[in-house]
């Protein structure tokens, strides 16, 4: 959702705090992509260089580190799970990791429209390996949900996309990209199988404070019963008064078996429905948009689908 009370924040009394959130997301270098280049001779040749790969989202860079390895240097942009990306705006360090990089990686779809505007302002984007995960890899458009990553398939077709494009930048080493893409997308079938195990055989009702993992619920056939007020959270909008009554009815009336709530917002109104539905015994499933750190891709969704499976 877009914070309007973030803003407030600053406004008012909780300046310090907030500086020190949005100084804590500016950017993050990946364990391992830090430049020993720097201690090399310069060399003519560009391989000799890692290949630079910018992510917006942390969650891709994870992916780029693993299918690059040594020879890539990955800067993930959005990394705290404590800060909303739909308010995120750009720092000038990372328009320069954009500017400087050979690969970039968006989810794109209206989700992080900052990194569009970057690369169409720089012009070196067209020699820039660019993939735009909702759109390229997924086939989405923009409205609709863009929280792809959440989507059980997507980490293993970037993963695919990355070894081709990396090999394209360094031919040398293309088979050792195909390979590591292979090996990462070996990885996840520890998630098919616990989706799978989870998976429900008939359709399930739930409400969510905001579409953050519907594509997840989608593969567990969990049916999200509150579209207009998750759309309203995530728009940063209040939802109607009968959006509000009929989730608050969901509840209270135990329409719904779950409630999924994305921590990583700040909203008075999600808050309030929290709080009824742990009074009324709806269990609530705790998620977050970004990938929280120390944990990787795989440890992120798994630890959020045990949360479900104990429900089921
Ligand atoms: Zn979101």
């Amino acid at each position: 959702m877009r914070t309007k009370s973030l803003k407030w924040m600053a406004g008012i009394s909780f300046a310090a705090m907030v500086i020190g959130v949005l100084a804590g997301c500016g950017i993050t270098k990946q364990p391992g992509s830090t430049g020993s280049s720097a201690s090399k001779a310069v060399s003519t040749t560009a391989l000799s260089q890692k290949i630079k790969v910018v992510a917006a989202e942390n969650f891709y860079g994870e992916v780029a580190q693993a299918v690059g390895g040594d020879r890539v240097a990955v800067t993930s942009i959005l990394t705290n799970p404590g800060q909303d990306p739909h308010d995120y705006e750009p720092t000038a360090d990372a328009s320069k990791a954009v500017a400087d990089a050979q690969v970039v990686v968006y989810t794109g779809i209206g989700y992080d429209d900052w990194m569009g505007k970057l690369l169409k302002a720089d012009s070196s984007a067209q020699n820039k390996e660019v993939v735009v995960v909702g759109s390229d890899l997924l086939g989405k458009i923009a409205g609709d949900n863009p929280h792809v990553w959440y989507d059980p398939s997507t980490m293993s077709k970037l993963a695919n996309q990355l070894a081709n494009d990396l090999g394209k930048l360094d031919p040398a080493n293309s088979q050792d990209y195909q390979q590591r893409a292979k090996a990462y997308v070996t990885t996840m079938t520890q998630l098919t199988a616990k989706v799978a195990e989870i998976k429900q055989s008939t359709p399930v009702s739930i409400d969510v404070s905001e579409p953050v993992f519907d594509y997840m619920g989608d593969a567990l056939n969990l049916k999200v019963n509150n579209l207009k007020f998750a759309k309203a959270i995530e728009e940063g909008n209040d939802p109607t008064a009968l959006d509000f009554a009929s989730v608050q009815n969901d509840i209270k009336s135990k329409k719904i078996k779950l409630f999924v709530y994305n921590t990583q917002t700040d909203s008075p109104t999600v808050e309030n429905i929290v709080k009824l539905a742990e009074s009324s015994g709806i269990p609530i499933i705790k998620v977050t948009e970004t990938e929280p750190s120390g944990k990787n891709y795989i440890q992120w969704m798994t630890e959020q689908l045990d949360q479900v499976g104990k429900v089921l």
